[in-house]
């Protein structure tokens, strides 16, 4: 294939030409150059040709993911705008939005690291950590990565190449923007790409099967495991005793005898220490509930596709393990099995002291530390928004030490007291912490204080 120059024109389908003006990377599937098209910068991959199994019909479907346009008008995908006309040999590519900034990829969020290009050619390049403002943000993307893949399966497609290179992502607020969405095809279609190793299903790597919306719900796992635990999920001692990883022993531990590191009855293929010690430590210090969410992902799951966790249900997790999170009066931040616990659901503080109470409202329950919020996926009937903040655990102005339930949405609640009493709770108002006591959020979702 021949490479593009600087300042080569490129037609462009839709009328009129992009001017190639620097090269911004380059990955197995061709090079991404900066292009000026209509008086606006954006980038243009331009595809290795000969990689492209069928290009007309990798370029008819190209064509139709433009004219369907992204799900969700776009706001979680860099998609495909335009196409280019053909070269004479044939190659082509599609323009896209640039990559805005202040995005880092997954990539350089999971080695903790980036190198940066100096300005002035001759410097050294410089290594920045990337890592996330905190663990709320970092679970915040986590949502908003299952949220993107929910809205592209229920457009009736799949994306086929899930990796850790296909997102940007801001680590200041979890804002998730999918990219490489060129391989985006109708769900049981596709158009020659198999995927990443180590992110593709077990039976992609077989040769069983091809990417589908089932394969993408592997992958999925595979991306919220290492966002979470920094690890490889099937990368234990197993995998470890062979000194160079052909293509063949890619074969028999990501195909044909996948274990996962945590199988409870397989031990054969356990982390090591020293070798994936974040994958150790982590580990112990999630909930019970996403530990067994992943074993099952990485043992039955891998087995049996229609088993793997579907989006929806990563989403209720997900929030539930955002709202984990105990923010303590003292400064300790951790999950609540970091804290003891009196009772079934009152922990207490091994730092200070504090005691927090639990709020049981539908499915979830909402640690009540100082700060803690409630948001409209939770006081809402049939509502996965769990940015809009509702209510919010306050101090009380005038008597300090007292906390309340403020309620900062747009309806009145309605609070009920152990001994049967009624009051009602208007936006500004803040409900008191009492155990047992009863909060109805309206439209029959109802909150309790639990023991
Ligand atoms: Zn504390």
């Amino acid at each position: 294939m021949r490479e593009l120059k600087i300042r080569e024109r490129v037609q462009i389908e839709a009328g009129g030409e992009a001017v190639v003006e620097r090269e911004l990377g380059r990955g197995g599937q061709g090079i991404v150059y900066q292009v000026r098209y209509r008086g606006r910068e954006y980038a243009l991959k331009w595809y290795f040709i000969s990689r492209i199994r069928n290009p007309e019909a990798f370029r008819k479907n190209l064509r139709k993911n433009i004219e369907d346009g992204a799900p969700e008008d776009g706001k979680r995908f860099i998609w495909p705008l335009f196409i280019t006309k053909q070269k004479p040999n044939g190659a082509f590519g599609y323009l896209m939005q640039l990559a805005p900034r202040g995005y880092d990829s997954f990539t350089d969020i999971y080695n903790g690291y980036k190198w940066e290009m100096p300005a002035v050619k001759g410097q050294p390049a410089r290594k920045r950590k990337v890592r996330f403002a905190s663990l709320d943000v970092m679970l915040t993307a986590a949502i908003n990565i299952v949220k993107a893949f929910r809205s592209l399966h229920l457009s009736g497609k799949s994306y086929q190449d899930l990796n850790d290179g296909g997102f940007f992502i801001d680590t200041k607020t979890g804002d998730v923007l999918v990219c490489d969405c060129d391989n985006v095809a109708p769900d049981g279609e596709n158009f020659g790409i198999g995927g990443m190793p180590g992110f593709m299903a077990p039976e992609v790597v077989r040769g069983a099967s091809k990417p589908n919306v089932l394969t993408d719900r592997y992958s999925l796992a595979v991306v919220l495991f290492k966002l979470f635990f920094r690890g490889d999920p099937l990368e234990g001692s197993k995998v470890l005793k062979c000194v160079v990883m052909t293509e063949e022993n890619d074969l028999i531990h990501y195909g044909k005898d996948p274990v996962f590191i945590y199988d409870p009855n397989n031990a054969k293929n356990r982390p090591v220490n020293g070798v994936h010690d974040n994958v150790i430590k982590l580990w112990q210090i999630y909930p019970d509930f996403i530990r067994q969410a992943f074993t099952m992902s990485f043992t039955y799951g891998i087995q049996e596709p229609n088993a793997r966790i579907i989006e929806k249900n990563w989403i209720k997790m997900l929030i539930q393990l955002k709202l984990d999170i105990v923010h303590c009066s003292c400064g300790k931040t951790a999950f609540s099995s970091v804290f003891d616990c009196q009772g079934d659901h009152t922990l207490v503080c091994r730092n200070c002291g504090s005691t927090i109470y639990t709020l049981g409202v539908s499915d979830y329950e909402v640690h009540l530390h100082p700060g803690a919020k409630l948001y409209r996926c939770l006081t809402e009937k049939a509502n996965d928004d769990f940015e809009t903040v509702t209510g919010e655990v306050v101090e009380n102005r005038l008597k300090k030490g007292l906390y309340g339930i403020k309620n900062l949405s747009r309806k009145s609640w309605k609070v009920v007291f152990p001994d049967g009493s009624q009051r009602d709770v208007i936006r500004g108002k803040a409900a008191p912490i009492w155990k047992e006591l009863q909060i109805d959020f309206g439209d029959d979702i109802r909150a309790e204080i639990l023991l």
